[in-house]
């Protein structure tokens, strides 16, 4: 039997999910810019479903446009931001623990002459607040800060950081990837306050291919797709309608089960985290110093005397499927650059493991998995001392 523990990566769609999207293909089949009535039916779900996801949001003073994952909305505002701004002196300023759907923009606008700085991050993962501080200038354009990281699970000061940021220059757009973050923790756009926030259908047991950018109403994006006008005319491209339903379903469903999956996320993360110190030893764990900021469903922990690209082919071959690192850079060789930025030494870097989950993971596949894990451990440790 399998174990999936890459949640992280992506989730499996929920069956009310498949049922939602199975009925909107009957029921909306019709392209929404079609002036008939089977035109507008599906246009006004999809209407439907842009108010029930900025309601979740709690944003009120926001609009959203629904765009094929968060790399499109994370582009969107990157590129839109460059195209439009871009004066001599702009500056742009990013975290360099940030997703690439977020780092490749910023690199590429770098490469084409942008001033562009990449915060730096402490030991345990946080940004810098005082490094953002000193960083602010009166020509600072744009900031792009992750909510809660992909690779650790950390949760990121954004309502300090973007007070901070309305104090030393209120014209800075700031842009929040809240990927790993709406549907697990509180994401109210009221409570944070940022310009722009991106999030991702398949993260929360929804469909791949789907997200949603929101931004504040008075600071429309620039497009990245240019066409037929769709979406408010910010994302040309016939709506997918049946994935924008898909999408709204796996969200609703997510936040009626926040509170209950929460505590059940932190007893599931306990009890695996006393079974790897007891079982496997030499374990290290990377996460926040409180609970407040961390995400339990992400469990980064460091395995001593171990590869992580070895070990995750061993537990592969048991079936059972964890991640070294995030799931969009496993595939290279190069260390993680959360890792590195976070100043990790270089084996604490190597022997990194993500274990992602969610509630409904029983004790009997904790079990297998840290047997598992204990068996592969002791075997390469032994390997690695002869
Ligand atoms: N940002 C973060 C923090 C992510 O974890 C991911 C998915 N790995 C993305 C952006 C990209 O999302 P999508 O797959 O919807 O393009």
């Amino acid at each position: 039997m399998e174990i999936y523990l890459d949640h992280a990566s992506t989730t499996p769609i929920h069956p009310l999910v498949m049922n939602s999207i199975n009925q909107s293909y009957k029921m909306y089949y019709a392209n929404p810019s079609s002036v008939h009535e089977a035109g507008y039916q599906a246009l006004n779900r999809i209407e439907e479903a842009r108010k029930n996801l900025l309601k979740l949001l709690d944003g009120s003073g926001y609009d959203l446009i629904f765009t094929s994952g968060a790399t499109e909305a994370n582009n969107t505002i990157i590129n839109g931001s460059y195209v439009q701004a871009a004066r001599k002196h702009d500056s742009w300023l990013c975290s360099a623990i940030e997703h690439p759907s977020v780092l490749k923009p910023y690199e590429l606008i770098k490469s084409k002459g942008a001033q562009v700085r990449f915060l730096s991050c402490d030991s345990s993962g946080l940004i810098r607040l005082d490094d953002l501080e000193g960083a602010i200038t009166p020509e600072t354009k744009l900031i792009s800060l992750m909510h809660v990281n992909n690779e650790t699970g950390v949760i990121q000061p954004i309502e300090h950081a973007v007070t901070m940021i309305r104090n030393l220059n209120p014209k800075t757009r700031i842009h929040v990837d809240g990927v790993q973050a709406f549907g697990k923790i509180d994401s109210s756009l009221k409570k944070m306050d940022p310009d722009y926030y991106s999030i991702s259908a398949h993260k929360i047991g929804g469909p791949r291919g789907m997200g949603a950018l929101i931004y504040r109403k008075s600071k429309k994006p620039m497009p990245l797709l240019w066409g037929g006008g769709q979406e408010k005319n910010l994302r040309s491209g016939t709506e997918n309608t049946p994935g924008i339903v898909g999408f709204e379903t796996a969200a609703i469903l997510r936040h009626q089960s926040l509170q209950q999956n929460t505590s059940l996320l932190w007893a599931v993360r306990h009890q695996m985290i006393r079974q790897l110190h007891d079982q496997v030893g030499g374990i290290k764990l990377i996460e926040a110093d409180t609970e407040a900021e961390q995400v339990p469903g992400i469990l980064l922990i460091s395995v001593d005397g171990t590869r992580s690209e070895v070990i995750l082919r061993m537990l592969s071959d048991d079936h059972i499927y964890v991640s070294a690192g995030s799931a969009c850079s496993s595939r290279k060789t190069a260390a993680s650059h959360v890792l590195k930025a976070m100043s990790l030494d270089e084996q604490t870097i190597q022997g990194a493991l993500r274990i992602s989950f969610d509630e409904t993971l029983t004790a009997r596949q904790i079990d297998r998995f840290t047997q598992k894990l204990a068996n592969h451990t002791h075997q390469m440790r032994k390997m690695i001392k002869r």
